[in-house]
């Protein structure tokens, strides 16, 4: 899922690197065939240019010997010794010139010498040289400027002549060859003018591969030589022209590219220098790269953070709702079932309380590992809070949801041993509803299951139950129920009846315990088994509570040295001010504090063990009794009950049954008698229904009794005629 991001970041920056470095590397070879591509104009340039020089020098030496007098002279009397002497010899052997000829004024050829042998008057010029011959007698001639070398010459006579010569290569006998046409002219002129036209020397020399090595040498061209068609691996060239563009052959020689070169030579530094840029750039790239990792892996591990469950590591409540979203389509568009199990661990608040809570903790990532094992493949295992799971099982149908959830109750019914060395055994209930049968949305589904659980903890803890429809007319039916309660409450019609506490003899009246009573118009008399419950849940237990209170305090004020019994719930003493409400009901009905008992059950103590605790000495020091309700029923020992000092126990009903039956419970029930009495207390026993019952209550050490035997639940009238009829039986036996 990280990987897009990923690539996103890292795949362009790789691709500006590299494109960087192309560019670079690119820019450098264009640069370096542009720099070649000038040097080889340069060089075809300079070329042509070392060759004029060449004879430019040659032009500069031959002015020594055609500004003289004894030349001019010697050259106008055409004395053919004298030529052959200072020109054809001397000329060919100091100077190396392989070819002279001297012209007349009037341009006729009056001498010529080949190779420093002797002359020939007259020898005509070759034709190729004739066109230097004009441009050298024109007064404005068509030449480059490099190729005419021209110096003023100041005669004794004050006169001043120019001296000129034109320098050219041309083909001479099919061979290039450079050539000087040179004016000959006096140099101090005491009988001569110098005046018409000058006579020319015209002097040549061969451009072989010798002169040509020596000239590219010169000029630092390796190599140089005449080429026939100007190409030759390895070698550049240029085509030498005379000056009227007469092609005259090609010269050649060693490349010489700096582009090139500089490239070959910088190229080691240059990689040297990219290397470590791009070891940077691949560093940053990584490191870049690890900081995105990181910051999508802290980005994925606080949204894993936020859908798990700290303590078992399982989904939670949010994630519970994603999964089921997703596993709820899947099954739709699959057509398969899919079954939301609801899994609550009974009493787990015991757990924590007797055991502690890392012991708590541990028993419930226990569970998880026991669950998860158990879930079918696919599935979803999470706790969306406290001790309860929720397991989401696709693709499994009734008869295997049925059998998947025995299978769970069984596992979490084998004892945990933990780490810690202590042995816990618990219990789960479990309802489940399953999709699509039962619904089709995960609210519907949800909620079902949860019913179904509810279910299973009111009736069958320890057991699994499936939703079915009636549930769903159970929630209906309470709802009609608490709207009608409600309106019982608002208008008064809740009651209360008043059941004797009778002596272990069950002569004599000792008390009454007030009970809430309540008859619906339309639904007739309802039982408090199902109104307190809901009342409980809906919060109503407040007003109902006071209420009673309030009239039986008010009423037991008929019934001298009775005490009265009023049944408090357990939100009562959590959620209200129950030693305040107490507190105001005795001021308002100044009924002697001593004469008022509390009910309470051990599931007061379970929810908030410090609060409960407070309440009760609260209440006690009010001289209020405070009687421990329902016992035997809960999970405490009541070793452990001993600690809240109760005033008085009652032991439920469910045990009195066995009473005097040797078979039965009343082991248990004369072990509890005598714990009773060796803490301290008074020991009442209810729902005593025969006069066997009464008698082994009674040898067993019962202090007060009270139930059918005695007398069912009377209205106040009726309790006071009860009480009135007990007390003249009394006094009738007595006297
Ligand atoms: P409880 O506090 O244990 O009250 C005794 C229940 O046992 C009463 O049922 C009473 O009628 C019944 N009983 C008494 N003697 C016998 C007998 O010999 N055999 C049988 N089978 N039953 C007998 P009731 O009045 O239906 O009350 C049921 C429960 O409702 C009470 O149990 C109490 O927990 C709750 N309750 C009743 N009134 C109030 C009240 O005002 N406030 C609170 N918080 N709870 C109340
Ligand atoms: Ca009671
Ligand atoms: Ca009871």
């Amino acid at each position: 899922m990280g990987q897009p991001t990923k690539s996103f970041l890292t795949l362009p920056i790789a691709a500006l690197c590299v494109a960087t470095i192309v560019v670079v590397l690119a820019s450098l070879f264009v640069g370096a065939r542009e720099v070649d591509r000038v040097a080889l104009a340069g060089q075809q340039t300079t070329i042509a240019h070392a060759v004029n020089q060449h004879g430019l020098a040659h032009a500069r030496e031959l002015r020594l010997m055609t500004v003289w007098d004894e030349a001019y002279d010697n050259v106008t009397a055409v004395d053919l010794d004298w030529m052959d002497k200072y020109l054809g010899s001397y000329l060919n052997e100091v100077l190396g010139y392989d070819r002279l000829y001297v012209i007349s004024g009037d341009d006729k050829p009056l001498y010529g010498s080949i190779g420093g042998a002797k002359g020939t008057v007259g020898m005509p010029l070759p034709p190729s040289v004739e066109k230097l011959v004009q441009a050298a007698r024109s007064p404005k001639p068509d030449v480059p400027a490099d190729h005419i070398q021209t110096t003023p010459i100041t005669l004794d006579n004050g006169k001043t002549v120019e001296h000129r010569s034109i320098v050219d290569v041309l083909p001479i006998d099919g061979k290039p060859a450079s050539v000087i046409a040179s004016t000959v002219l006096p140099d101090h002129g005491s009988q001569r003018d110098g005046s018409g036209q000058p006579s020319l020397i015209i002097a040549m020399t061969n451009l072989d591969d010798t002169e040509i090595n020596r000239i590219g040498n010169d000029f630092g061209f390796r190599g140089l030589h005449w080429v026939q068609d100007g190409t030759r691996p390895g070698y550049d060239s240029a085509a030498i022209r005379s000056i009227d563009g007469t092609p005259v052959g090609a010269l050649a020689w060693q490349e010489h590219r700096p582009g090139r070169e500089f490239l070959s030579r910088a190229a080691p530094g240059l990689l040297l220098a990219l290397l470590p840029i791009a070891a940077i750039a691949y560093l940053l790239l990584a490191w870049g790269n690890r900081q995105v990792k990181q910051l999508m892996e802290s980005e994925a591990h606080a949204k894993r953070a936020a859908r798990t469950d700290s303590l078992t590591e399982l989904p939670n409540l949010v994630a519970l709702r994603e999964n089921f979203e997703r596993l709820l389509d899947e099954a739709k568009r699959g057509g398969s079932t899919l079954a939301v199990i609801s899994i609550d661990i009974d009493r787990f608040k015991a757990i924590n309380d007797a055991f502690g809570h890392a012991v708590g903790d541990a028993v419930l990532k226990a569970c998880a590992v026991r669950l998860k094992r158990m879930m079918p493949e696919n599935g979803c295992l999470s706790r969306p809070d406290g001790d309860s799971f929720v397991m989401l099982a696709p693709a499994v149908d009734a008869p295997a949801a049925a059998e998947l959830t025995s299978d769970i109750i069984a596992a979490l019914s084998e004892p945990f041993d933990l780490d810690s060395g202590t042995r816990v055994f618990i219990a789960a209930s479990i309802g489940y509803a399953l999709a699509p049968l039962d619904g089709v949305t995960v609210g519907e589904l949800t909620r079902r299951a949860e019913l179904a659980l509810r279910k299973a903890k009111a009736d069958a803890e320890g057991e699994a139950v499936a939703f079915t429809r009636d549930m769903d007319a159970e929630v209906t039916f309470r709802l009609m129920l608490e709207t009608a309660l409600r309106a019982a409450i608002a208008d008064g019609s809740i009651d209360v009846m008043y059941q004797p506490v009778m002596d272990a003899s069950g002569q004599r009246v000792l008390g009454v315990e007030a009970l809430a009573r309540w008859t619906d118009s339309d639904l007739g008399p309802i039982s408090p088994v199902v109104f307190i419950p809901l009342a409980e849940e809906t919060g109503l237990i407040q007003h109902i509570g006071e209420l009673v209170l309030r009239r039986a305090v008010e009423d037991c004020k008929a019934w001298p040295g009775v005490l009265v019994a009023v049944n408090v719930s357990a939100s009562q003493i959590h959620h209200g001010d129950i030693v305040e409400v107490v507190r105001e009901a005795l001021e308002d009905s100044q009924l002697p504090p001593e004469r008022l008992e509390i009910e309470i059950t051990e599931s007061v103590l379970l929810a908030d063990e410090k609060r409960a605790n407070e309440q009760m000495r609260g209440l006690q020091s009010l001289g209020v009794r405070i009687a421990l309700d329902d016992f035997g029923t809960g999970y405490s020992s009541l070793q452990y009950l001993s600690r809240f000092g109760f005033d008085k126990l009652k032991i439920d009903r469910s045990f009195i049954d066995g009473a005097g039956d040797p078979a039965g419970s009343s082991v248990v029930l004369a072990s509890i008698i005598r714990l009773g009495q060796d803490l301290k207390m008074t020991i009442t026993a209810e729902g005593v229904e025969t006069e066997a019952q009464r008698r082994w209550l009674q040898t067993s050490g019962c202090n007060e009794l009270q139930g059918y035997l005695f007398s069912r639940p009377l209205t106040r009238a009726d309790m006071s005629a009860f009480i009135a009829s007990r007390r003249a039986e009394a006094k009738a036996v007595a006297s």
